[in-house]
C-alpha cells in the first residue's frame, strides 16, 4: 500500500495541568491519513479541536502523545534543521488573511519572504516567481508594489494562498480559508484552490464548519466532536447518509448539503456534561447502557465509511433506532 502524504496516529493534544477537573483534551486520540493530491475535509463545530489538529499536523504546536508522519518521516524525531526543510513542503492558509499578512510589507516582499527566510534564489528569481504566483492566483503582477490594506478580503486571501504556494508544498492545511468572506467570493476562492490542486497535485487538509463548502471541495470528510473523529469516509457517503447521530445533526442543520438529499436531525438532548463512555452520550437521544460505560472506536461500515457509534456496528443492526 502507498504511504499517505500525511499520517496522524493516535494523536493527543492536551492543554493545561492534569487536575481533578481534568485538562483540556483538544485532540483526543485521532488517527487520520491524507493521500497525495487528496482533499480531506475536517468538519465539526467551533471548539471541537479542528484547528488544534491542523496546527499539530504541521507541528506548529507540541503534541502530547502520538505521531505525525509526513511523506513517511516521523516529525517528532526531526531536529530543527530537518524540520525546517520539511516545512517547505507543508504550508498553512489561515482564516483571516488580514491578520496573516504584515501590513508594513508590499505584496512582492510578502511573497518573496519564504524564499528569503529559506535562503533560496536571488532577488531576480524572487521577482520572476512572484509574478508567476500572482498570475496563478488571479491577481496579476501589477499589484506587486501595493500593501495588504489596499485589497479586499478575497484579494488578501489570494495573496495568502500565493504565499503558501511559494515553496511548492505538497500539503496545504487550510483552516477556514473562506469563512470570513462573502458567499460569492467564497466560491471564487474555492474554485481557485481546486484549480491549483489540479495544476500542482496538492493535498489539502481543509478545515471548515460550512458543509456546503466541504461538499464542494472534499474527496473525503472527517467529522470531529470533542477532540475525536466520530465519522470518516467519502464525502458523498458521509454527507448523503450520515450515520453518526452527531453527523446527522450537523447535516440536518443546514439546508440540503447534497442537492436533493434531506435528512431529519435526531432530537438532541441538551447537555454539556462530560463523563465516561461515548463523548456524545450526554446529548445523544439514542444512548443506551453501553454508551455510558464504553467509548466507541471507529468501525468500518457501508460505503467505505467508518463510524464511532455502537449503533452503526453491524452487530447492532445499524444506526436506525427510534429516539426515546
Ligand atoms: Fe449515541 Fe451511543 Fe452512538 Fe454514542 S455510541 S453516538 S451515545 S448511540
Amino acid at each position: 500500500m502507498t504511504e499517505p502524504l500525511l499520517r496522524l496516529t493516535a494523536l493527543y493534544v492536551h492543554f493545561g495541568k492534569k487536575t481533578a477537573a481534568g485538562n483540556v483534551k483538544a485532540v483526543d486520540g485521532v488517527s487520520l491519513a491524507v493521500a497525495r493530491g487528496e482533499t480531506l475535509g475536517l468538519v465539526g463545530e467551533s471548539g471541537s479541536g479542528k484547528s488544534t489538529l491542523g496546527l499539530a499536523a504541521l507541528r506548529l504546536l507540541e503534541v502530547t502523545r502520538g505521531t505525525v508522519h509526513f511523506d513517511g518521516v516521523d516529525l517528532r524525531t526531526q531536529g530543527p534543521r530537518e524540520l525546517r526543510k520539511l516545512r517547505r513542503r507543508m504550508q498553512p492558509i489561515f482564516q483571516d488573511p488580514a491578520a496573516a499578512l504584515n501590513p508594513q510589507m508590499r505584496v512582492k516582499e510578502i511573497l518573496a519572504e519564504p524564499w528569503v527566510v529559506h535562503g533560496l534564489g536571488t532577488w531576480r528569481d524572487h521577482e520572476r516567481e512572484v509574478r508567476a504566483l500572482l498570475e496563478q492566483t488571479g491577481l496579476g503582477p501589477e499589484v506587486m508594489e501595493r500593501y495588504p490594506e489596499e485589497f479586499s478580503g478575497g484579494q488578501r486571501q489570494r495573496i495568502g494562498i500565493a504565499r503558501a504556494l511559494a515553496l511548492e508544498p505538497a500539503l496545504v492545511v487550510a483552516d477556514e480559508p473562506v469563512s470570513a468572506l462573502d458567499v460569492s467570493v467564497q466560491a471564487q476562492i474555492i474554485n481557485l484552490l481546486v484549480d491549483l490542486q489540479r495544476q500542482r497535485g496538492l493535498a489539502y487538509l481543509f478545515i471548515a464548519h460550512d458543509l456546503h463548502v466541504v461538499a464542494h471541495i472534499a474527496d473525503r470528510v472527517a467529522v470531529m466532536y470533542r477532540g475525536r473523529i466520530v465519522e470518516l469516509g467519502p464525502a458523498r457517503a458521509v454527507l448523503e447518509k450520515p450515520q453518526h447521530p452527531y453527523t446527522q445533526l450537523l447535516v440536518a442543520s443546514v439546508p440540503s448539503v447534497v442537492p436533493g438529499v434531506r435528512s431529519t436531525p435526531p432530537a438532541l438532548r441538551d447537555s454539556t456534561a462530560e463523563g465516561k463512555g461515548c463523548s456524545f452520550q450526554p446529548c445523544c437521544p439514542y444512548a443506551f447502557d453501553r454508551c455510558r460505560r464504553e467509548s466507541p472506536l471507529l468501525y468500518p461500515v457501508a460505503r467505505s465509511a467508518e463510524v464511532a457509534c455502537f449503533l452503526a456496528h453491524p452487530s447492532s443492526g445499524g444506526c436506525s433506532r427510534t429516539p426515546p
